[in-house]
């Protein structure tokens, strides 16, 4: 199969809104709640048949990163991420997708054979440079960067994460059509850096209340979207710091307990972060947190793609 890069451009900026899926579930009716789902892991475009890795709040963060590194010149894509990031597997199709060349600078040491994720990005043809964690931690400092900018002059850079400011404007399109498709009171989602949650912050204001759920451990988030709003008038917002059931990539029996009552009701999920938004949601609702009569968003993110593929 080869990649039409014309027609997924076309895609990129003409895919309908992703759907919102309704659910039946008791609990939710008990307490006077309606529990829809933004299914953005639903808006998504496959580099090979059942890629799930551009997709989600992926899609949402390249495109308008993507137009930009078009509409400047650039022929190809360089960023940084550790072995398991959803971030890296979204870059590398895209760069297949879209026809650039792309380049990974990896957290770490090389493993073979390589984890799904990194086969992924190898098999979209991305370019993998391991940096040990210390030379990682160098990445953003001005020499790096600037030696960096020389050795690939014609790549487009994306930070570790993908978040900067065009990120959070394809993720407030989100907010958008979310508010076409009904009136919400509130939406939850998973959040790593929190740039998905800062891009839903201000075209959700006056109409919702939006619930961070931090799926990494150390209470930074808080912060990092405060930094990312500079400045934050908005007090329609916050982060939950209780439902990261350990740190990144940990699925204790919990979180694979959330993920099974999710796909019971007939949501699929993965465990590093969407399950965890689904325990946050899960505990809220039973200690009665949100209004009775209230519409509440789940947005599902995507990131089935390292789940599928850990499942071989
Ligand atoms: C990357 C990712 C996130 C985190 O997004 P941030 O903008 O970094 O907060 C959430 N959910 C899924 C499925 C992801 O892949």
């Amino acid at each position: 199969m080869h990649p039409d890069p014309l027609a997924n451009w076309e895609q990129l900026v003409s895919a309908a809104p992703s759907p919102l899926q309704e659910l039946d579930w008791e609990l939710a009716q008990q307490h006077g709640l309606r529990i829809v789902v933004k299914r953005d892991d639903q808006l998504r475009l496959e580099a090979f048949p059942g890629d799930q890795a551009f997709g989600g709040n992926k899609w949402r963060k390249l495109k308008y990163n993507l137009l930009a590194a078009r509409e400047q010149g650039y022929r190809q894509l360089l960023t940084f991420g550790g072995a398991y990031s959803n971030h890296l597997a979204a870059t590398a199709s895209a760069g297949y997708l879209f026809g650039l060349a792309t380049h990974g600078i990896v957290r770490g040491e090389p493993n073979w054979p390589l984890n799904p994720t990194l086969a992924h990005c190898q098999r979209c043809g991305m370019t993998l440079e391991y940096w040990d964690r210390q030379r990682f931690r160098t990445k953003d400092q001005p020499k790096v960067v600037a030696g960096l900018k020389a050795r690939f002059a014609e790549a487009y850079v994306l930070p570790e994460g993908g978040t900067n400011a065009l990120a959070l404007l394809g993720c407030a399109e989100l907010a958008g059509e979310l508010h076409q498709q009904g009136t919400i009171d509130y939406l939850i989602l998973a959040c790593g850096t929190g740039g998905t949650l800062a891009g839903l912050v201000a075209p959700t204001a006056g109409w919702a209340q939006l619930l961070g759920v931090a799926v990494l451990k150390g209470n930074f988030l808080q912060q990092a979207v405060t930094d990312l709003l500079a400045p934050d008038r908005y007090p329609h917002w916050q982060v939950l710091n209780s439902y990261h059931a350990g740190g990144y990539a940990k699925c204790p029996p919990a979180v694979a307990a959330a993920l099974a009552r999710a796909a019971a009701l007939g949501l699929p999920l993965e465990p590093i972060y969407t399950a965890k938004t689904w325990l946050g949601l899960e505990d809220l609702v039973q200690k009665n947190f949100f209004r009775s009569g209230s519409t509440i968003a789940l947005i599902h993110t995507g990131g089935l793609q390292g789940y599928r593929a850990s499942l071989g």
